[in-house]
């Protein structure tokens, strides 16, 4: 009974901790401006079951598309033990689903112990990707410190997990064999019967064991849950949502902005009547200045470099990277929540997400030629926001670099990027 009340406070105070840092994140989204995302629902259903749940934008690096795989349906597959992990705990039981899904469970136990085998094979290869191969999508001047340790320590946890997982099961399969108390043959453990050697054989260090392993993996999935929301494991949720609304426009398409088009309409109708709303800022200078989805995008980005690996820019040694611009906008508006939080939503900390996380020499060193929104995994674009910013630089500050003025000069006198006027344009053809 203890042992159930016990449980009982650790599965409430975790889900209480997870949805409370859930729903700061879900603020911290909604500080962006509106972006209307509804039309066309059945393409987004369709985007998000291809892109998230069939994972199609994975498979141009086949190594990490297949061990990602593994860790995927492992993840989302075994958690579905937890469910009886969780009841038994409740309820006091033990293996509460064996006796009502009798062969069937034998089933599901094997098909968890191959899968955990798969999910331990693949963190293992990760690992020695980040921190053996040092591959180059893995470093970079973003790369250090906490998103280094954060991509690390999450295979580490998953190792031990299933490592726990399995320990749990030989120790119960030895006592089962025994015919230990309330240990009843519960289906077959293809994997964790191979383990039973290397254990102990007395009944009581096989129920410790059994016990430790039981509770270290129920508070250890419990305790990865409320890490995810600090992680950018995140994506694990967010990736499902935000493909959903990602844009459906072809990537090349700039959308206009709707207070330069009510401009111009009215210069050249002079039947149209604006509405009466003053324009706000144009472009972006600050998280906040940026819209919902942009800052959706920023926690759902899983930092993998995919985008980074194939930026032109970056490639030639420029200073932009794509997976940047992602973590300093999430870094941003989440240090605004946090302001929000300590010192109310009227605190002002004279930052913003230019110039102190993102330098103009970054947005200007973009071609926007859309390879990081068709390289991302899930439908992230950096290009979006780094359009945004330029957008506040030239019309807020007037601060476009001098070759960009020259030409913004040229197309306002002659209506093309060129110095020469309108009537030399054909000269060339009496040549
Ligand atoms: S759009 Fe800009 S940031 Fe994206 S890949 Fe091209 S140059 Fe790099
Ligand atoms: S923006 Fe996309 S491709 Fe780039 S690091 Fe984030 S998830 Fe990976």
């Amino acid at each position: 009974m203890i042992g159930q009340i016990v449980f009982l406070i650790v599965l409430a105070t975790a889900i209480y901790l997870f949805s409370r840092n859930v729903g700061r994140i879900r603020r911290n989204i909604l500080l962006g401006k509106d972006t209307d995302r509804s039309d066309r629902p059945a393409e987004r259903w369709k985007t998000m079951a291809r892109v998230a749940l069939g994972q199609s934008k994975m498979g141009k690096r086949p190594v990490a598309a297949v061990m990602h795989l593994f860790i995927y349906v492992g993840f989302v597959i075994i958690n579905i033990e937890v469910l009886e992990i969780v009841l038994d705990g409740l309820f006091g039981t033990h293996r509460i689903f064996s006796r009502a899904l009798g062969g069937l469970y034998s089933l599901f136990i094997g098909s968890f112990e191959i899968l955990a085998v798969l999910v331990l094979t693949a963190c293992v290869v990760f690992l020695a990707r980040r921190n053996l191969l040092k591959l180059k999508r893995f470093s970079g001047m973003e790369m250090k410190e906490w998103p280094k340790s954060d991509a690390n320590y999450i295979l580490i946890i998953e190792i031990c997990l299933m490592t726990a997982f399995l320990l749990m099961n030989a120790a119960d399969y030895k006592l089962q064999t025994l015919q230990y108390n309330h240990y009843i043959k519960a289906g077959s453990f293809p994997v964790s019967s191979l383990l039973t050697s290397f254990l102990a054989g007395q009944t009581s260090t096989l129920v410790a064991i059994e016990r430790a392993c039981w509770w270290f993996h129920i508070v250890g999935i419990l305790a990865f849950l409320n890490y995810l929301p600090y992680s950018k494991h995140f994506h694990i949720l967010l990736a499902f949502p935000n493909t959903y609304y990602s844009k459906l426009e072809p990537k090349g398409e700039f959308s206009n902005m709707a207070s330069v088009t009510n401009e111009v309409k009215a210069m050249l109708d002079p039947s149209f009547v604006p509405t009466a709303e003053a324009p706000g800022r144009f472009g972006a200078k600050d998280a906040t200045d940026l819209t919902w989805k942009n800052l959706m995008d920023a926690y759902t980005c899983t930092e993998c470099g995919r985008c980074t690996s194939v930026c032109p820019a970056n490639i030639t040694g420029k200073l932009l990277s794509p997976r940047k611009i992602m973590m300093d906008t999430r870094d941003r508006i989440t240090e605004i929540g946090k302001n929000m939080d300590q010192h109310g939503n009227d605190h002002h900390d004279n930052k913003a997400l230019l110039d102190d996380y993102i330098t103009r020499e970054e947005l200007w060193a973009c071609t926007t030629c859309n390879a990081c929104t068709e390289a991302c995994p899930v439908n992230i674009d950096p290009l979006n926001i780094i359009v945004q910013m330029r957008q506040y630089i030239v019309m807020e500050e007037s601060a476009a670099p001098a070759s960009l003025n020259n030409m913004f000069g040229n197309v306002e006198n002659n209506g093309a990027p060129w110095k020469y006027s309108n009537a030399d344009r054909f000269n060339w053809a009496d040549k």
